[in-house]
Parts: structure tokens; C-alpha cells; sequence
């Protein structure tokens, strides 16, 4: 089949359980070679992610942060202990808790999930450790430097037969630890994929793939068997978390495909994410069965700002005027409507931002401004296999099916967006759901 470089995710590292279920994954194929470790997530729904436990942590220091360590010790000692693995965890906390009165940095705490439990994967495995701060390089700005990265990944991964990198965080040059943001262990999976050549880049999380719409909201949504990085690029945008949106571009530029599967279903087939395939032909038939998406997802937390102004339609520059002024906010836009003399606006940005924003608008001396907060944006990315136009109806009636007031509705490419309140979220995207597939 070729080299795979193969990462887990949280709960599929969560206990030594699920280790060695992992273990038993990476054995059946000798072809997965280069591991890529989260730090251990919920092993019920109840349950603390070790991360979450970290940033807790960095909260307490200077305070009562006893508990909190006692806790994390807990969990590994607990996995070393039925791994029956010999790392000596003792000295290993000594030096975090050294760290708690020393650093004032919460992304050295973060990283201390994927460097201990990969520490005690790659024991259990007798692979080579290879310590993330060595080989995924940060700028000092914070941002990944892509070029040494890759360099350093090859450097010390192609000399190994088999090797286990922590997930989610690196170092600079000088050697402070920086994380990605969350969830940025798939990051590091990409580029380790990337960097090695791997033929495939498997991510093994707790769901068969990516599903047609989030699962937590939308009951048994449908499997997406394949996908094209441009369409899941879409939908991650749009919110689906399965993915950290950067762990697609370092594997899509060298055409590697990536296999979302399950560790509690290895025999699944899973998502199989790969270069675009074609499009197929378009039908017009607005009665037409077939689902008519690809998948829907969607996030909250978004405002809408309409502005209006008589004349302003027919004049030159207004729009590109309006939207330089959330340039200058630094606020990025989701969504843009226009009418006559009206502009709509949607995105997210904080309290500050968004007065600056105003205070902007404000010079333009418009008729009226108008604000909505608390909205959410729910996304469909059609499939192609039915007209664009369908799509974005179907989508309109399954609103008012579902009765729910549409606050902006924008369609582009083959994406299509309405904003909702905040409080008819999960309603929508369940009425979405049912109303286009
Ligand atoms: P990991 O810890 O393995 O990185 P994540 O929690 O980051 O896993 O991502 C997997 C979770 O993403 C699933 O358990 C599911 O609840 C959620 N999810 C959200 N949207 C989707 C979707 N469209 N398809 C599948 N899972 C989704
Ligand atoms: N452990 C990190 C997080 O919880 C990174 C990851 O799981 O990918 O965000
Ligand atoms: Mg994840």
C-alpha cells in the first residue's frame, strides 16, 4: 500500500485501552511507520480532556494548583501502569511543576498532553521518540515556520524506521514550546505526512469520517465516502471540527490523500479526502431526490451589520469603500449581501473590534446602521449533482418548513449560507439536514 504516516486523535489515546487499540492498528500494517500522538481526551462524555486539565493548570499557578496536578499525574501514571511501561513519570512532573512558579506561558503547559503520552506510546511500542520542539519549528511571531518544519521532519524522521511525534505544539529556534491552536494535532500529522512523502495521511478519530453534518446536532447524518480538499476546505470553513482547517494545504500541494477513520471501527472504510475529482453534470429537476449537498455544517457567535444610504447604489466604490473599513478592524467578512443602497454584512469579531468598526462606519455619515448580534451561520455546499439554484431554494423552504426566521441568506460558487439566531442553531441545521438530502 505504501509508507502512512498515521496520527490519533484524543479519545482514541485516552486511556491504555485505546492505546492498545491503536497498538493493534499500526501492528496490522507494517506500512505505518510514523506516528503522530494528541494528548489523551474524554474517556466518557463526563470525563476531563488532559489538555483542558493543563490550561486549568496555568490558571491556578501562584495558587491551589495541587489538585489539578495531582489529577493529570493521576491519569498517566495510570496508562504507564497498565501499558506496564517504565517512564519515569516522577522526574517528568518535577520539571512541570518546576515550570509553574518559573514560566508565565500556558502553551509550554498545553504541550506537556502530546509530549508525555507520546513519550509513553512510543515506550509501549519500542518506536523512536521524536520530541516536537526538535523538529516542528515556530517563528517568534508564533507562526509555523513551514520551510525548516520540513526540513528538520526529514532530517529526523527518514534516518528512523518507525517513530512517534507529539501533536499540536513546536519550538523556535531558541527553544520555546508554541502550540498550534486546538485541535492542531492534525496539523502535525499533515506535516509529517508531508515531509516523510507518505502515500496516504490516515487521521484516526472516534467517527467513521466526516458525516454529512455534525453528529452531536443532526441525528445519524449520512457518510461522505469521498471528498475533495476543496469541498472539505468549504466545510471546515463553515464549522465542521473534524479537521483542523490547516492540516489540509501541507498534504493537498503534494497530492497526498488524507483517510479519516475510526479506532473503535478500524475495519471502516472511513473519508477518503483526495485531489478534486470531476464535476459531474447538473440537473435541473427541482423535484430531483437525490441529496443535493455534499455536507452542511455551521458555527455561532456571528453579528450582521446593515448599512444603508440613499444613493448609494450606482455610485462607484462604495462597496469596496465599506469593506476596506473591516479591513482596517481587522475583522474578516463571512457573508455579503447587497441591495439597493443597502450592504449586509456578516462575521465574528470581538467587542472592541466591532466599536472600532462602527466608529468607522460612522464616518460615512450613512442613514442607518443596523446591528444584530447572536446569530448563527449554517452552510450547505451543494453537490453538483443538482443546480446550484435548487440547492439554495430547497435550503429557503426548509427554513420556513422549520419556521425559522432567515436573517441573511447569501449564495456563491456552489457554497450557500443563511444566518439564523443563535437560539434556532440546532433547529435549522437538523431542518437543512432533512430539507437537502
Ligand atoms: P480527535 O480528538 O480525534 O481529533 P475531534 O473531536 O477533533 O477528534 O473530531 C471528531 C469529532 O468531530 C466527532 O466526535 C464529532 O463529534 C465531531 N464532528 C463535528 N462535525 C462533524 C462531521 N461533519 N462529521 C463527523 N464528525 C463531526
Ligand atoms: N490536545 C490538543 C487539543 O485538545 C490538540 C489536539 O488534540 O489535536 O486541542
Ligand atoms: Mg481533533
Amino acid at each position: 500500500m505504501g509508507l502512512k504516516a498515521v496520527k490519533f486523535g484524543g479519545s482514541s489515546l485516552a486511556s491504555a485501552s485505546q492505546i492498545m487499540k491503536a497498538a493493534a492498528i499500526l501492528a496490522s500494517e507494517p506500512d505505518r511507520r510514523y506516528l503522530v500522538a494528541s494528548a489523551p481526551g474524554k474517556r466518557s462524555g463526563s470525563d476531563a480532556k488532559i489538555t483542558d486539565l493543563l490550561y486549568q493548570l496555568y490558571q491556578q499557578r501562584g495558587g491551589d494548583y495541587g489538585p489539578t496536578l495531582a489529577l493529570i499525574k493521576t491519569r498517566y501514571t495510570e496508562i504507564a501502569d497498565e501499558l506496564g511501561v517504565n517512564v519515569d513519570l516522577n522526574t517528568e512532573f518535577v520539571t512541570i511543576e518546576e515550570h509553574l512558579t518559573a514560566a508565565d506561558d500556558a502553551q509550554y503547559f498545553a504541550s506537556r498532553g502530546e509530549y508525555l503520552n507520546s513519550l509513553l506510546i512510543a515506550a509501549y511500542l519500542g518506536w523512536t521518540f521524536v520530541d516536537a520542539a526538535a523538529v516542528i519549528r515556530f517563528t517568534d511571531s508564533g507562526d509555523l515556520d513551514a520551510d525548516q518544519t520540513d526540513r528538520l521532519l526529514k532530517e529526523a524522521l527518514l534516518t528512523v524506521d518507525r517513530a512517534v511525534v507529539p501533536g499540536f505544539y513546536g519550538a523556535t529556534a531558541q527553544g520555546k514550546i508554541r502550540t498550534f491552536s486546538r485541535g492542531g494535532s492534525d496539523v502535525t500529522g499533515a506535516l509529517v505526512a508531508s515531509a516523510v512523502g507518505a502515500d496516504v495521511y490516515e487521521n484516526w478519530t472516534d467517527v467513521s469520517g466526516i458525516l454529512m453534518a455534525d453528529p452531536r446536532i443532526v441525528d445519524s447524518p449520512g457518510p461522505i465516502a469521498r471528498i475533495s480538499f476543496t469541498d472539505l476546505r468549504k466545510l471546515t470553513y463553515l464549522g465542521a471540527s473534524v479537521l483542523h482547517e490547516d492540516a489540509i494545504n501541507p498534504v493537498r500541494v503534494l497530492g497526498i490523500p488524507i483517510n479519516i477513520r475510526n479506532t473503535n471501527r478500524p475495519l471502516d472504510e472511513g473519508t477518503w479526502i483526495q485531489a478534486d475529482a470531476g464535476t459531474p453534470d447538473s440537473t435541473v429537476d427541482p423535484q430531483s431526490t437525490i441529496p443535493a449537498i455534499i455536507g452542511l455544517a455551521g458555527k455561532t457567535g456571528y453579528t450582521a451589520v446593515t448599512v444603508h444610504k440613499a444613493q448609494w447604489s450606482g455610485s462607484v466604490g462604495v462597496g469596496s469603500g465599506l469593506l476596506r473599513l473591516f479591513d482596517e478592524a481587522q475583522i474578516i467578512v463571512d457573508l455579503v449581501m447587497t441591495s439597493v443602497d443597502t450592504y449586509t454584512f456578516a462575521f465574528r469579531c470581538d467587542p472592541t473590534s466591532l466599536e472600532s468598526l462602527l466608529i468607522r462606519i460612522g464616518t460615512l455619515d450613512p442613514d442607518s446602521v443596523e446591528i444584530r448580534d447572536g446569530l448563527a451561520l449554517i452552510g450547505a455546499v451543494s453537490s453538483r449533482t443538482v443546480a446550484s439554484a435548487v440547492v439554495s431554494a430547497r435550503l429557503a423552504q426548509a427554513m420556513a418548513a422549520a419556521e425559522i426566521e432567515v436573517v441573511v441568506a447569501s449564495s456563491g460558487d456552489d457554497t450557500h449560507i443563511v444566518a439564523v439566531d443563535e437560539s434556532d442553531y440546532k433547529e435549522a441545521l437538523r431542518g437543512a439536514y432533512l430539507g437537502l438530502t
